[in-house]
């Protein structure tokens, strides 16, 4: 089934969480039309992000990569699961750059998500620098090997997000968006349950044309998952 989740960052306050899971309602109406959805709020909103029927899955945007202990303002990934999350999103491009999150760290914080019966969003993407130097590939490659201890039985999201596409309006083409997702899916061809995700200004406007592109099984979505209307439209594409 396909997957749409939307990573709202650092925004929102209850009432607005509040007032986009109501609109979202509505777009939604009974059903979500054989799709998948989840909104990945900060922790404080998760709550009011909830939907009662159950329309859509929470997502956590972090988790710790220690189980329980002395690690002050840190969030575990047990925690998220009892506040509902059925996701954690891990190895964000911004979690890499800005708080310095590396190969073994994310290795942990998947491990935690196991634990916690999380199912991990794990986000991979090259620089423009690296895409310029034609290491696009290789940076993947070495992304990747985060996942090595994790077992290949469970099921695993994996987010494609090239860090230049990132809130940045300019979207990988359809092309080098299916290039590189045909890449972690030979890499990963042992996994039985695997959903390749893309991410970097999709719109309601490109959606359509991304999702075309080969094993593009959804979208992780920033900017555009601030509104209700242009969530529920990217879904519908
Ligand atoms: C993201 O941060 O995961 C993302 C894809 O952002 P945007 O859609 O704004 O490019």
């Amino acid at each position: 089934m396909k997957l749409f989740v939307a990573n709202w960052k650092m925004h929102k306050t209850r009432a607005s969480a509040r007032a986009f899971a109501e609109e979202l309602g509505r777009e939604v109406g009974g059903g979500t039309g054989g799709v998948e959805l989840a909104l990945a709020p900060s922790y404080p909103l998760l709550d009011a992000a909830r939907d009662p029927q159950g329309r859509w899955a929470l997502a956590c945007q972090n988790v710790a990569a220690e189980a329980e202990g002395a690690y002050t303002g840190e969030v575990s990934a047990a925690m998220a699961a009892d506040a509902g999350c059925a996701y954690a999103i891990v190895g964000h491009s911004e979690r890499r750059r800005l708080f310095g999150e590396d190969g073994p760290v994310l290795a942990r914080k998947i491990a935690r998500c196991r634990e916690a019966g999380l199912v991990p969003i794990y986000c991979i993407g090259e620089t423009a620098e690296e895409r310029d130097a034609g290491l696009t590939a290789t940076t993947l490659v070495r992304q990747l090997d985060a996942l090595v201890g994790d077992a290949p039985s469970r099921p695993l999201v994996v987010a494609y997000e090239p860090v230049w596409a990132i809130g940045s309006g300019r979207s990988a083409s359809a092309e080098d968006c299916g290039a590189a997702l045909v890449h972690v899916a030979e890499i990963l061809s042992d996994r039985r349950d695997l959903r390749l995700l893309y991410g970097g200004s999709v719109t309601p406007e490109n959606a359509r044309s991304l999702l075309a592109a080969p094993r593009t099984d959804g979208f992780l979505i920033g900017g555009a998952s601030l509104s209700a209307t242009s969530f529920a439209a990217i879904a519908r594409a």
